[in-house]
């Protein structure tokens, strides 16, 4: 990832790829006080750039630092990098850090930098995968008590669990891991959340605990659009069996199929591919915008 061609904009600068460098005494690389956005362009236009951009900012001031840059800046400073790069359909990471000043857990005297790199990223999951629907088996950890983590911020360090979930799964020919909340409710995957459907009824677990994805959010609106009902609830892991469809949301997943859970099977159908379609169509270039 480090040598690649293009540039990366760093701290409102334009800099080459292999220079977007930073020192080994980052506060963000030892105590994980990094927050991070991903995103993707569609024919030139960052799907709900302004949101992912206001929950940068949110997710900085849950790590106590505020991002010296406004919504509208990160913004411009987005279109740039896929301009610049001529990489109309990618994938956009926008993120912050503390910086190298001073190295304690204190982080106060550390400057907050931001950066923002863009890639060609066409499927987070293999195309064949993806109709047939993937499969997921259950992680090991937890998504934590939001008393004991901001777990509303997309911060790097709550992806420590997910790194290492991630890894066991596809160790054991997995491509995710479902993981549950930490009073053993089903909460979300690795990087994705995750639907249900049972009698035409869409069913998500209330998102208290987890990152509530802005496709999720999408998602949503779609399927009430069409006049589906969305139940947002508790869901328990032994309901699992009940469900007839199961998918998966995220910037990267879009919406993914899942074909099984641990010993529990789906199959993808009408909703699911009603709502894949709807998403795709939803997330194409408009006219109107900026
Ligand atoms: N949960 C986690 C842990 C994630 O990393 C992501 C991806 N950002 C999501 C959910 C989905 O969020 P979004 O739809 O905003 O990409």
């Amino acid at each position: 990832m480090d040598s690649r061609e293009g540039v990366i904009w760093f701290d409102g600068q334009l800099v080459p790829w292999a220079d977007a460098r930073i020192h080994v005494l980052t506060h963000g690389l030892h105590y994980a006080s990094c927050v991070f956005e991903g995103e993707r362009a569609y024919g030139g236009q960052i799907f709900k750039s302004k949101q992912h951009s206001e929950r940068l900012k949110q997710s900085g001031e849950l790590l106590d630092f505020t991002i010296p840059y406004s919504v509208e800046d990160i913004c411009a400073a987005k279109k740039l990098v896929i301009e610049k790069n001529n990489l109309p359909d990618s994938y956009v990471r926008a993120f912050a850090w503390r910086g190298s000043e001073a190295l304690g857990v204190s982080g106060l005297a550390n400057r907050i930098h931001v950066a923002i790199a863009a890639w060609e990223w066409p499927s987070y999951f293999a195309p064949e995968e993806r109709l047939k629907g993937i499969r997921i088996t259950m992680a090991d950890f937890r998504r934590p008590d939001p008393q004991t983590i901001p777990s509303r911020a997309k911060a790097s360090g709550l992806y420590m669990i997910c790194t290492i979930s991630k890894h066991k799964a596809e160790r054991a020919g997995y491509a995710d891991a479902l993981m549950l909340d930490w009073r053993g409710r089903v909460a979300e995957c690795t990087g994705a959340n995750i639907f249900f459907t049972k009698d035409g009824v869409l069913h998500t677990p209330l998102a208290d605990a987890f990152l509530n994805g802005i496709t999720r959010q999408t998602v949503i609106e779609l399927a009430k659009r069409r006049g589906i009902e969305v139940q947002e609830r508790i869901i328990m892991p032994e309901e699992l069996g009940s469900f007839e469809e199961c998918f998966i949301t995220g910037t990267a997943a879009e919406v993914t199929p899942v074909a099984e859970i641990a010993d529990w099977r789906f199959t993808p159908g009408a909703i699911t591919r009603a709502l894949m379609d709807d998403y795709t169509a939803e997330v194409q270039p408009k006219a109107a915008a900026a």
